[in-house]
């Protein structure tokens, strides 16, 4: 059931501007008015529902090698089928969001990522206001014995509003990205460190499935492992202010530098440096003291809005912005920094 006009109310602020006290490398785009973040008084999350999911079936076909993981052409048709109206808008425990889920699960296979849900599946199960949905975990595991403990987190949410509400730019977009960088990485062959790609779901009824995976991460990728989150929320908007933000990149983390080195590669894109973005799957892990990287598009006309559509998607950029944040997981797993020795040190804030 979609939320109400009041309970939109109290969660729009999601992706909240006042953050934005960015510093662009380039030309800043004009000034955001302040908002306050959400109040952070979420509901418990209840525990996953007893019956167990169906066992992804075995055997797909590789489609790692399936064309260039970037080419704008494949990531639009990704958002075009997750933001098509028959999956109407999956909000969480809609039969879109299954429909989307199913979908995923299946790019996830077939990019050879590793299940790490529950019972040999992507699925990790949780209920979202009491409707059963879940975050979908793979694996591309790092080869380096040196750095093979630290895990690189990228993520995006797969849900939205429904009812209408599509959701090409939030989050079909962030989703896209994920699938172009896990495609990207599998093609350049194994990484230093392990990464682990997450597609959340709930984000948009409070975060509730990144937080359930805070609370309860897999077995496999404890939350004292992880040393950095990128975070892909609403990629798909850069020319509703001629602008893509990389939030949280405080001076002294080890993907500051990295950005700023890539924003300077990429001089037809305008990248907002710094500024910490609230109300978006990177929050429970700053919480947790893991630091983050939040791209992110403005989207002034359109956001949580039924015109949230592929036709107003900005491809070209989308592409570019999956390539700039799939060479920063390249860097950042392959860099000769301790990475875990970072996060001990500054937490998600650069201190
Ligand atoms: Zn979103």
């Amino acid at each position: 059931m979609p939320p109400s006009q009041a309970a939109l109310r109290r969660i729009v602020p999601a992706i909240v501007l006042a953050a934005i006290a960015a510093s662009p490398s380039r030309a800043a785009p004009p000034a955001v008015p302040p908002v306050a973040p959400p109040p952070i008084a979420p509901p418990p999350i209840a525990p996953p529902p007893i019956a167990p999911p169906p066992i992804a079936p075995p055997a797909a076909p590789d489609c790692a090698d399936d064309g260039a993981p970037y080419d704008p052409a494949a990531l639009r048709d990704r958002v075009a089928h997750l933001a098509s109206a028959e999956l109407d808008g999956r909000a969480s425990g809609s039969p879109g969001d299954a429909a989307g889920r199913t979908y995923l699960a299946g790019r996830f296979r077939c990019l050879g990522l590793i299940p790490a849900g529950v019972d040999g599946s992507y699925a990790q199960p949780f209920l979202a206001d009491g409707q059963p949905t879940a975050n979908l975990i793979g694996i591309l595991p790092g080869d380096d014995a040196a750095a093979g403990g630290d895990i690189i987190l990228v993520g995006a949410h797969h849900d939205h509003l429904g009812n209408g509400r599509l959701g090409a730019n939030d989050n079909a977009s962030g989703v896209a990205a994920l699938l172009a960088i896990a495609q990207a990485l599998h093609q350049r062959g194994k990484p230093r460190r392990t990464i682990a790609f997450v597609a959340f779901g709930g984000e948009e009824l409070g975060l509730l499935g990144s937080r359930y995976f805070a609370g309860h991460p897999p077995a496999a990728l404890p939350l004292d492992r992880i040393v950095y989150d990128i975070n892909l929320d609403m990629v798909g908007s850069y020319a509703s202010a001629g602008a893509v933000y990389a939030m949280g990149t405080f001076r002294g983390l080890p993907a500051t530098p990295i950005v700023k080195a890539l924003a300077a590669e990429h001089p037809a894109l305008h990248v907002g440096i710094g500024g910490r973005g609230v109300g978006s799957d990177h929050d429970p892990f700053c919480r947790a003291g893991i630091p983050y990287v939040f791209f992110w598009t403005p989207d002034r006309r359109c956001y949580h809005e039924r015109c949230d559509t592929l036709e107003r998607l900005d491809t070209a950029h989308l592409g570019a912005i999956a390539a700039f944040a799939g060479e920063l997981v390249v860097r950042l797993s392959d860099t000769p920094g301790d990475l875990a020795a970072s996060r001990r040190r500054s937490g998600c804030t650069g201190r």
